[in-house]
């Protein structure tokens, strides 16, 4: 007998213009017209940008509770989830970035609430995704929290977010040429579990995004509708694979290492983009050199100096990166690379 596979998708993907209104029909029938209490989690900024809107909506339907949240460290996501288990939330809506709907995940995921994702950037593949990046814990990685109930993502919104942060979700799709491959290779090498279906679908989002990248680079409402369906349909490939799997590899590694080396420096999709020509360089694939020269047209960095970063961060980060998470096998193997060989890599790729 064939073992059990189990896939838990979202239930509505309510994307478009004005799509921020359909937040009141998604919470009438989760309400089925008794009172509910709802926590929402948004940051300080994103609050005035959509937060006050969704909490002037929920408003209608109960108790609503908003936490404003600076960051999404472990701590920060441990005490809203307890005071959402006290609380007992029915409903947590995640309003923002990746930071707010990351802490609802998580909350939602801990006080057995549901999750609505409500994305005011399309800087990454978490707005779909059941997966978590809470920071300053012993795993720099995402954990396994959710799957959003909902993702409402209003792209008249969402085309008012920072460019960077657009740009940002661009190099988190790139990553999936390389992700893929990885788990291939680990399936061949490890016989680790592959889905070729969830993995055509993230290669799907990249290509996708390859493909419309001036559209997409220049912030349009229809750039963003095309960015946002890509990023869903990267995080739907995780939850169809029941892993971050088809959309993590060695790219994420490198992006990770980058993130707890320099904290706060760089975006995350524009350490996986970098992550990306570096690691289709190791593969021998000549497609790094098409992605660099994207990159560098819609202005994603690709150098240590448009970073930011001294050279030796970048060599530390390459080779530390297969550390980060040992269990995931993945290109660099399991020594990683020699500082020789990683200095000639990004060398050789223009990084440094
Ligand atoms: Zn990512």
């Amino acid at each position: 007998m064939s073992s059990i596979h189990e896939i838990t998708l979202p239930l509505k993907v309510i994307v478009g213009n004005g799509a921020i209104n359909s937040i009141p029909s998604v919470l009438r029938e989760l309400s089925e017209g008794k009172s509910i209490r709802i926590g929402i989690v948004t940051g300080e900024s994103t609050y005035s940008v959509g937060g006050w809107v969704v909490e002037g909506m929920a408003r209608g339907f109960g108790e609503v509770f908003v936490y404003r949240v600076r960051d999404s460290t472990v701590d920060t996501a441990s005490r809203i989830a307890e005071d959402a288990s006290i609380r007992q939330l029915d409903v947590v809506i995640g309003v923002g970035g990746g930071k707010s709907i990351d802490v609802a995940k998580y909350a939602g995921f801990k006080a057995g609430a549901v999750v609505i994702s409500v994305p005011l950037a399309p800087s990454h593949d978490g707005i779909a995704s059941p997966f978590a990046s809470l920071k300053g814990g012993d795993k720099p990685y995402s954990m396994m929290t959710r799957v959003p109930y909902a993702v409402i993502a209003d792209t008249e919104v969402i085309s008012k977010a920072p460019r960077r942060l657009i740009l940002s979700g661009i190099g988190d799709l790139l990553g999936k040429f390389v992700s893929v491959r990885d788990w291939e290779l680990s399936h061949r090498l490890r016989g680790e579990y592959y889905g070729e279906y969830a993995a055509q679908l993230a290669l799907l989002s990249a290509k996708h995004v390859l493909k419309y990248h001036d559209v997409i680079a220049r912030g349009s409402p229809e750039g963003v509708r095309i960015l946002v369906e890509a990023l869903v349909s990267s995080g739907v490939a995780m939850c169809i694979a029941g892993s971050s799997r088809p959309a993590s590899g060695s790219e994420h590694l490198f992006a990770h290492a980058l993130e707890l080396l320099a904290p706060g420096r760089v975006l995350h999709g524009e350490g996986v983009a970098l992550g990306t020509i570096i690691m289709l360089y190791v593969y021998g694939d000549p497609l790094w050199r098409r992605i660099r020269g994207v990159m560098k047209k819609i202005g994603l960095p690709t150098t240590s100096v448009e970073l930011g970063l001294p050279s030796e961060v970048l060599v530390k980060a390459l080779t530390i990166a297969h550390t980060i998470r040992p269990e995931r096998y993945t290109i660099l193997g399991e020594k990683g690379l020699s500082e020789e060989a990683a200095v000639k890599v990004l060398r050789e790729t223009g990084v440094v």
